[in-house]
């Protein structure tokens, strides 16, 4: 990698720092067994004001709500520690349950020194991050993530939001926490196939700019897998440091932070066209960087030998590289969701495509549509 993050290391966590411009840089804590006094303090030191909004969800309420909020409340006096817990699911990441955090603020008297909490996976951090970016013009907020996806991807970088009912993200922020703490001990309450879902965006940084972390998969998935807690903290370290390398360099997405969605622009349209609920995103995307990988080589960008490395890791993390014989996609489906894509820029699609060796990867709209459609029909035959 080039090395632009600051990493430093203790016995039982690291810290990756996300180095952004304005004063607005923030560590991301990663590690297991914090013991209270430490995970406390930690915290504490990030939140603003005397009065914090943890907001979770009816899934991970039960498992890990008390703790945080006796954690959050341990430091200071005077500390007002609130909570709401919101219905699990994608369904309810939307302006309707945004207004019930807008609501609980405003009822409890939070001013524009609170501290929101987020607990939880991917649809709570992007929800409250979103809230706490237009609640009284912006707050503090902490991301406390407890899904693969959501420690190694969303959140860190800063994208905040809520789907609309005519699509997904569409209505949101950029918007940086003060802090991201990340218990890695949370996973073990994950079920199997969250975890590889969310494995399959740490092989995506590793396709696209970090070839040692792709070879470390690939020697080390079976332990990822039992959510062995070094390997785990290893994975989920260097996948935040690229993050927040690709992040610190292009913030708002001109151009390097596109790379981040590699497989997306495929896994998309394989996520809305197969209906909603059969796959977990990182699973689309497993899929669709398969097809990324298949469509580089039939391209002559890369050797097909790394397109077999791509599909054996993939397939160790117990990812699909395919389509299901009765899947509903087909080449006009794929087409209509792809013309969709947030990335088509004047009317021209432009993809993630590997190119050169293991870890380099380009975006672009300069390929060949034929290499594309024969790799859509490939999958969908
Ligand atoms: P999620 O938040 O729905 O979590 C998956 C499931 O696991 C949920 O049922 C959740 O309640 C449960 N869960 C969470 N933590 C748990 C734990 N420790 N033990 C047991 N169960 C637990 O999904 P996700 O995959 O974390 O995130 C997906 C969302 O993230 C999508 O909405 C996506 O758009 C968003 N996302 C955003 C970014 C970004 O840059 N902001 C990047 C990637 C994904
Ligand atoms: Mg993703």
């Amino acid at each position: 990698t080039s090395g632009t993050s600051t990493s430093s290391n203790n016995d039982n966590y690291d810290i990756v720092h996300v180095d952004l411009s304005d004063g607005r840089d923030y560590p991301i804590y990663i590690g297991t067994s914090y013991s209270d006094e430490q995970a406390s303090s930690m915290l504490s030191s990030h939140v603003h004001g005397n009065k914090v909004l943890i907001v979770t969800n009816d899934k991970i309420a039960p498992m890990y709500l008390e703790k945080y909020q006796k954690l959050l409340s341990a430091d200071q006096e005077g500390k007002d520690v609130v909570t709401l817990v919101l219905p699990d699911g994608e369904e309810y990441k939307s302006m309707e349950i945004l207004q019930l955090i807008l609501d609980k603020a405003l009822e409890e008297t939070l001013d524009r020194k609170c501290t929101f909490v987020a607990l939880g996976g991917g649809v709570i951090g992007d929800m409250v991050g979103f809230a706490a970016a237009i609640y009284q013009r912006g707050v503090n907020f902490i991301q406390i993530p407890t899904t693969v996806m959501a420690m190694v991807d969303s959140s860190v970088g800063g994208k905040t939001g809520v789907n609309h009912p005519l699509g997904k993200n569409m209505i949101g922020a950029f918007h940086q926490p003060q802090c991201v703490f990340i218990d890695t001990d949370t996973l073990s309450t994950l079920p199997d196939r969250e975890l590889q879902s969310g494995i399959a965006e740490i092989i995506k940084y590793g396709l696209i700019r970090d070839a040692a972390l792709f070879e470390w998969l690939e020697d080390n998935m079976d332990l990822l897998l039992k959510r062995d807690p070094s390997a785990t903290r290893y994975a989920v370290k260097r996948s935040c440091e690229n993050k927040a390398e690709v992040v610190k360099a292009d913030e708002k997405e001109a151009g390097l932070r596109a790379t981040l969605n590699l497989g997306h622009t495929f896994g998309h349209a394989i996520e809305s066209g197969s209906g909603y609920g059969t796959w977990l995103h990182g699973e689309a995307v497993a899929i669709g960087t398969a097809m990324a990988a298949t469509m580089s080589a039939e391209l002559g960008w890369i050797d097909p030998d790394l397109v077999q490395r791509t599909y054996r890791l993939l397939e160790k993390a117990n990812l699909p590289v395919e389509l299901p014989v009765d899947s509903p996609m087909d080449r006009a489906t794929f087409l209509r969701y792809m013309a969709a894509d947030k990335k088509v820029a004047n009317g021209q699609l432009r993809l993630i495509l590997l190119k050169g060796p293991l870890g380099n990867c380009v975006f672009t709209g300069d390929f060949d549509q034929t290499a594309m459609i024969k790799t859509i029909d490939e999958f969908v035959a």
